[in-house]
């Protein structure tokens, strides 16, 4: 599996595009903001993308979802409990960052422990509340893909609606730290890290 991080939008949200190398086929997770360059890069590397995951619903996540879908064609994932941030902009809370924007919604709802099968790869669906009631870590392989529950040395925020300090660390001690210390995690925000690392270093998690 190659993986490309994009850094995109105000917040610089990445957005990673991981794809087989040999059939070309991939997915994207979280198309934040500039669905544009999200494209120019999946046509640059003549790509078909079979799904797009969200990890959470929040609007620096998704303001780039209407052009990569549109583009791509390929089926929604997001955690049921984060479904309405697509379709309404009060819940994405982009109302907030400007005009509200609203999606259509979601093909598939993520459920703990689903194996998604997708351009060839499996991957597991870790449900991690905390950040948001929906938010989830998906993992392929010796990587993961945290969305805002857990960054390098740090933890997504838990004021927000739907958040909750509690959860989060629980999420993040049951589902991400009893994973291989060696697995790479790759968050929503910021430089990638692994689980070693942040069992040692995460002053949250001490
Ligand atoms: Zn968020
Ligand atoms: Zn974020």
């Amino acid at each position: 599996m190659k993986i490309l991080q994009l850094q995109v939008g105000a917040l610089g949200t990445n957005c990673y595009i991981a794809f087989n190398e040999e059939t070309k086929h991939g997915i994207v997770v979280d198309p934040g903001a500039d669905g544009d360059q999200i494209v120019k890069a999946i046509n640059e590397y003549g790509l078909t993308i079979d799904a797009i995951f969200l990890t959470h619903g929040h609007s620096d996540h998704i303001m780039g979802l209407a052009e990569v879908r549109e583009a791509t064609k390929a089926k929604v994932y997001i955690h049921e409990a984060d479904a309405e941030c697509l379709t309404k902009a009060s819940a994405n809370l982009s109302i907030y960052m400007g005009p509200g924007t609203e999606f259509d919604a979601a093909d598939v709802f993520f459920k703990d422990g689903d194996v998604v099968d997708a351009a060839g790869m499996e991957f597991e669906i870790l449900t991690t509340p905390g950040h948001t009631k929906g938010s989830v870590c998906i993992k392929c392989g010796d990587v993961v893909f945290c969305g805002d529950t857990v960054f390098a040395e740090s933890i997504g925020r838990t004021d927000l609606p739907g958040g909750s300090y509690k959860e989060i660390i629980d999420s993040i001690k049951t589902k991400i730290l009893t994973l291989d210390e060696k697995t790479h995690l790759l968050p929503g925000h910021g430089p990638a890290t692994n689980v070693d690392w942040e069992k040692r270093r995460n002053p949250f998690l001490q």
